[in-house]
């Protein structure tokens, strides 16, 4: 035994990796981050039914998005199964384990006289101590004591006791061979010599059935913490019909890794009453006892908040690369160069509460408006806007500088020449050059814009205008 915190995030690979998982994959990897300790990855693979590559492959992709790696693994449970046959036998062997030939039928019969009894359907134990040897077509069970109670330490629910007159002899491999997830998951556990299972409350029923395979081993319990689950706004368990699951459809949305990250944590463990984690804080800060007990609502309007003062918060060469595929799944045509970048982000930072929303705003930078916003059109193309477009464009064309305070210094002596105010100058040239009711300020789009972007826009509108 070594005092090394070992724990591990071991997804059934079933469909994509979804927010709940991510959560409890990122509690298992902060906890193993905190201690110096390790993370490990399995896949849970058993269902051959339910289990495809692709998602595997989605997993892998979401955790590496979230940036959540790991120390050992990936190990697939299908791959192991020589090592389960090991342990299944000794367990025969020391008669903690039986060969059952119980049809399905018998069972369920069983089943039904004990709930006509008023007590738990459940195997009644008639093939124990009968066959120790294979037999054709049976499933293998679990031995379970007839008394006493099966304690967890949970350590985030307390204490919990389960008589063990509830717990059947259940089956820990099945007639084809395959070993069932209680049996599966415990020999993992322990040969990885796993020290802490964080997962989800959904699986508390099965922990004093997996502790029983550890006691008839006689093996060191690992400690156990049962996460609530993450609930939608209706408060019902968090599905499909909630909107996004996946964790790669947050990214498409704009979403930083590390704000989602940031909103799962909070999604059910909490430091005084801070609300602003960066990866590193997250890190020092987990702690397992800090978890609380009531589940989560998940809460779009939260995270994205929160993304947005991540947004801001990151810098211009970090948000570049997200930005581009962003601008690039948008069909916006753009130089991945362009020296202004790092200027547009900062300048869109407080302005964008995802990414997606960025390269939106960015796009103007890049490309001339091909139509005008009616709504924007209505706004601030009025009486006279024709001859302030004109006059900017008379001025700009003389103007030899291009930075902000020179096209501040411009917009303004147009406004004292025309006497109006900067509205009545930054509405229709903002239209102009944005097509656009919304935008940054003037003096620093045309500086961004440079005069070889700007006087061919305004140009357009004045056609436009000449012809309104
Ligand atoms: N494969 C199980 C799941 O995806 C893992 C449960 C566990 O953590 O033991 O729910």
């Amino acid at each position: 035994m070594t005092d090394t915190i070992i724990t591990r995030f071991p997804p059934s690979p079933t469909g994509y990796l979804h927010v709940g998982g991510a959560r409890t994959a990122l509690f298992n990897w902060l906890y193993a981050r905190k201690t110096g300790g390790k993370f490990i990855l399995r896949i849970e693979d058993t269902d051959t039914l339910r289990s495809t590559q692709e998602s595997v492959d989605a997993i892998f992709q979401g955790l590496e998005w979230l940036g959540i790696d790991w120390d050992e693994g990936p190990y697939y449970q299908t791959r192991r199964f020589d090592i389960y046959q090991k342990f299944l036998d000794r367990l025969v062997a020391e008669e903690k384990a039986y060969y059952c030939t119980c049809s399905p039928e018998t069972v369920e019969a069983m089943r039904e006289k004990a709930r006509a009894e008023g007590r738990n359907p459940m195997y009644d134990g008639s093939c124990r101590h009968k066959n120790r040897q294979p037999q054709p077509g049976a499933v293998v069970r679990l031995l379970t004591p007839d008394t006493g109670s099966t304690r967890i330490d949970d350590v985030v629910k307390g204490p919990i006791s389960i008589p063990n007159t509830e717990i059947d002899d259940f089956i820990i491999c099945r007639s084809d061979g395959v070993y069932t997830y209680n049996f599966a998951v415990v020999i993992d556990d322990l040969t990885m010599n796993i020290t802490h299972v964080i997962r989800g409350d959904d699986h508390i029923s099965n922990t004093p059935k997996q502790i029983l395979i550890y006691e008839a081993l006689g093996a060191n319990i690992p400690k156990f913490g049962h996460v609530p689950m993450v609930l939608g706004p209706d408060r019902t368990r968090l599905s499909k019909r909630h909107g996004a699951m996946g964790v790669m459809e947050y990214k498409k949305m704009g979403f930083l890794p590390e704000a989602l990250l940031n909103y799962l944590v909070r999604l059910g463990w909490s430091s005084g009453d801070q609300e602003f984690f960066t990866i590193e804080d997250m890190k020092h800060l987990f702690t397992l006892e800090a978890i609380g007990r009531s589940p989560g609502v998940f809460d779009m309007d939260k995270l994205t908040a929160l993304n947005g003062e991540h947004i801001q918060k990151s810098t211009p060469e970090k948000l570049l690369p997200p930005l581009l595929e962003q601008m690039t799944d948008l069909a916006i045509p753009h130089d991945p160069d362009d020296t202004r970048l790092p200027a547009i982000i900062s300048l869109l930072q407080p302005r964008s509460k995802t990414l997606l929303e960025m390269a939106q705003q960015a796009e103007p930078f890049f490309v001339a408006p091909s139509t005008y916003c009616e709504v924007a059109i209505k706004k601030n193309f009025k009486t006279g806007s024709l001859e302030v477009l004109k006059k900017i464009e008379e001025k700009l064309t003389e103007s030899e500088e291009e930075s902000e305070t020179a096209m501040e210094a411009l917009l303004h002596s147009v406004c004292e020449e025309m006497n109006l105010k900067l509205g009545k100058v930054g509405g229709p040239l903002r239209v102009a050059l944005t097509g656009k009711g919304q935008s940054p300020g003037m003096g620093e789009t045309l500086a961004l814009l440079g005069k070889e972007r700007s006087l061919p826009r305004i140009r357009a509108a004045i056609a436009f205008l000449e012809t309104f």
